[in-house]
């Protein structure tokens, strides 16, 4: 018998970067601190919904996600036609790759930022272009700096993960009059929830002056809901409807939707966790600079810890004592704030590891 070809593949895909995962948790037993989930579970009245959605599952979903898209309008004062829902908001930035950047053109982004934009990016056949971060910030200077003619979407990731940091309105506002206006700015505010400084801006707020600015937000984070796969984009009609030309027809599944209106309606109940986690955050950050570490601010749920070379040896020290936290190579360690128990057993490892 003739030997079988292989499948004729897009030749760069094998070079692709991957997407690597935090590792799964070991048990129940351990504190997971490494991928940014909200240490909570869902609420009874969101389980509810869920759960009638369960009887209906021989059905399609709403395309349209229209039940859903109603409420985000109320919530957020936005025309329906200006919102997309899609499969996290993973998901959305994969639309609006293929909707803005395929090959030849860049897309601009700070590095370290969220591991998941080289991944999408690449795998669209696009060129991705990362600007190293400053201090642990945002350098929107040398981001502006390197637009091109090819440049055909940015990220800002604010807060950005894996550093926690924010940019401001003023800064952000400058750099935004420097792109220019063909130029699609996504403001990824994937942690928007936790922002507690009045000095970095509601990206739902700069969108609106902003013909090209659209905004990312998830139910994964400060909703809870990572596991469902929802979230959603705010972006002036061309681009919406761009993303929806490129989406999947069905992505989010009806229980999905119904999670996500629940969870609205459970905001104030929801948004109370939220404000534990973010005092959670002030205490850890205070926690682990009296204990001598550099942590910058974060308005995110998570710090950062810049270890370099010592991040593998910080993380397992944290693995052997039943917690887990995420490294990313040589460079440092991503602390996800989980609940109090768990953040205290954390700052008890990290101040005894610098004795
Ligand atoms: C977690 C995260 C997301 C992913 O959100 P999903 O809605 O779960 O896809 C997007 N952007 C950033 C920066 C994140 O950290």
């Amino acid at each position: 018998m003739p030997a079988t070809p292989a499948p004729r593949l897009r030749a760069d895909v094998s070079g692709l970067p991957r997407y690597v995962p935090g590792r799964a948790a070991p048990s129940d037993r351990v504190d997971k601190l490494s991928s940014n989930e909200n240490p909570y579970p869902p609420l009874p009245s969101v389980v509810a919904a869920m759960r009638e959605e369960l009887e209906r599952v021989n059905r399609y979903p709403d395309p349209g996600s229209r039940a859903l898209v109603t409420d985000l309008s109320d919530a957020l004062a936005v025309p329906p036609e200006h919102l997309v829902p899609g499969t996290g908001s993973l998901g959305v930035t994969r639309d609006l790759l293929r909707a803005a950047a395929g090959e030849g053109d860049e897309v601009l982004f700070a590095w370290r930022s969220f591991e998941a934009y080289p991944q999408l990016t690449w795998a669209n056949g696009a060129t991705a272009v990362q600007v190293p971060l400053r201090a642990e910030r945002h350098d929107l200077e040398a981001m502006a700096h390197a637009v091109t003619d090819r440049t055909r979407m940015i990220i800002v990731c604010n807060p950005n993960n894996p550093t926690g940091t924010a940019v401001r309105r003023g800064e952000l506002e400058r750099f935004l009059d420097r792109v220019p206006g063909h130029v699609l700015v996504v403001l990824d505010e994937a942690y928007r929830e936790f922002v507690d400084d009045p000095e970095v801006p509601d990206g739902v707020q700069v969108y609106r002056e902003r013909p090209n600015v659209a905004v990312l937000r998830t139910f994964s984070k400060a909703y809870g809901l990572a596991r469902l796969r929802v979230g959603y984009a705010v972006a002036h009609p061309p681009v919406a409807a761009a993303l929806r030309a490129c989406a999947v027809p069905f992505g989010v599944s009806g229980i999905a939707q119904a999670a996500a209106r629940a969870s609205l309606a459970a905001g104030p109940e929801l948004l109370e966790r939220v404000r534990t986690l973010v005092a959670e955050r002030a205490r850890v950050t205070r926690g682990l600079r009296t204990a001598g570490w550099i942590v910058p601010d974060s308005q995110a749920n998570f710090v950062w810890l810049r270890l370099g070379a010592r991040a593998r040896a910080f993380t397992d020290a944290c693995e052997a004592a039943g917690i887990m936290v995420r490294p990313f190579g040589d460079e440092g360690v991503r602390i996800t704030i989980g609940a109090p128990g768990a953040n205290d057993r954390l700052l008890k490892i990290a101040g005894d590891w610098l004795v």
